[in-house]
């Protein structure tokens, strides 16, 4: 045996999202990149902003001695404190570079917060439909998965997640804005959700973690911005990276947030610094946590994204497909015309639209649509999804 079972069952049930970029880019080199649809991957087109590129030539000549070298497994002590003013004028709390540990991307985040809290078996409750690699990430740190349904239009449902919390509980993780569904939680929900968690907390005797996953927080086209998740609970740990704001997923560079007030946080932040190192991240690379402490005021072009979402929607509203209008990141997840999701994006490809179903993301019965890609392409898009939407009407 080359592999253990637990390697080879997930290799066997390799992501959807993988799996249906893998057939995008067998189709194009087949029929030409221009008559295929490819709606897969959350990969950004949006270039990083011009800063970004600035800052880079200019680091790219540093000579500073260390520049390259080994640091606290936290990350570059004046990048921290950097962060970390960014981050109390953000949010109105009084952050210390104790609060922030950068990290390889909100995946690197999300890991070493997770091996950080669980104990053997015990639960995270996740909101469905959710990004699934929360799955494998639970499984490394020998945590349990807890999936409650979300409120039909993809907010959510609070009775749902105070009816899972249990002994075993050690939190819940919520991403908004969010993927798949595009869909951004109120303040007044959110505010909710922290009560709740505080009175549940109180009744099992033990400070609940509310995990909240953020990447897309400036990936927003409404004129409100994401709620203050600090504001709401003081349990609170966030998870985020600058793969998707600044477009930059391939440089794998991110950071966790607590909570100043937060439970034990001496043992919490010591616990994550180490995880960095055990888990063999060591440190978030060096020269793009120089790079990101300069781009904190930055953003892709946010306008761009607004105008795909709603090329997007009228592409939908014209094939006549329902869904319910994103508020945030770049993602759309309406109801499939076929009840099996996989069925469908198997007829989809025929018209050579790569989308991924909803049983992906744990959202059986709808599909993903990730429009973060060329105009053109969603534009040029319209014929095949009307012929789709003929088909199964
Ligand atoms: N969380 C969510 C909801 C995501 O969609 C993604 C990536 O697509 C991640 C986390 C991982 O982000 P990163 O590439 O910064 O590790």
């Amino acid at each position: 045996m080359p592999v253990a079972d637990k390697i080879k069952n997930s290799l066997e049930r390799s992501s959807w999202i993988r799996q249906m970029f893998e057939a995008g880019a067998r189709l194009r080199a087949e029929k030409g990149a221009e008559n295929v649809f490819d709606f897969s991957l959350g990969n950004p087109n949006v270039p990083p902003p011009e800063a970004f590129y600035q800052v880079m030539a200019r680091l790219a000549v540093d000579r500073t001695p260390g520049l390259h070298g080994y640091m606290p497994n936290a990350g570059i002590p004046a990048v921290r404190e950097k962060l970390a003013c960014f981050l109390s004028r953000e949010f109105a709390q009084s952050f210390t570079l104790d609060d922030v540990i950068m990290t390889v991307g909100a995946g690197g985040a999300l890991n070493i917060i997770l091996k950080t809290i669980l104990n053997p078996e015990e639960e995270i409750i996740v909101p469905m439909p959710y990004f699934v690699e929360y799955d494998v990430y639970l499984d490394n740190h020998g945590g349990k998965v807890c999936r409650v349904a979300s409120n039909q239009d993809f907010s959510l449902n609070l009775e749902n997640i105070a009816g899972a919390i249990n002994e075993k509980t050690a939190g819940v993780l919520i991403n908004t804005p969010n993927n798949p569904t595009g869909v951004v939680y109120s303040e007044a929900q959110l505010r909710a959700l922290g009560a709740m968690l505080e009175e549940q907390g109180r009744k099992w005797g033990r400070a609940l973690y509310l995990i909240s996953d953020e990447p897309y927080r400036d990936i927003i086209y409404g004129p409100q911005a994401v709620a203050n998740i600090f504001s709401c609970y003081q349990n609170t740990i966030v998870a985020t990276s600058f793969s998707k704001n600044l477009s930059l997923p391939g440089e794998r560079i991110g950071y966790v947030a607590v909570h100043p007030q937060i439970a034990d946080k001496k043992m919490l932040i010591a616990g994550m610094i180490m995880a960095n190192r055990v888990l063999g991240y060591v440190n978030a690379p060096a020269i793009m946590q120089l790079a990101v402490a300069e781009l904190l005021q930055e953003k892709t072009d946010i306008a761009q994204y607004s105008r795909k979402r709603d090329l997007m929607c009228a592409v939908l509203d014209e094939a006549g497909f329902a869904y319910t209008k994103p508020g945030g990141a770049f993602y759309v997840f309406p109801p499939s015309p076929l009840s099996d999701d996989v069925a469908f994006a198997k007829a989809a490809m025929e018209e050579n639209i790569i989308l991924v179903p909803g049983s992906g993301f744990m959202g059986p019965g709808h599909f993903r649509l990730a429009y973060c890609c060329s105009d053109e392409t969603i534009i040029n898009s319209l014929p095949a999804f009307k012929r789709l939407r003929v088909k199964y009407s």
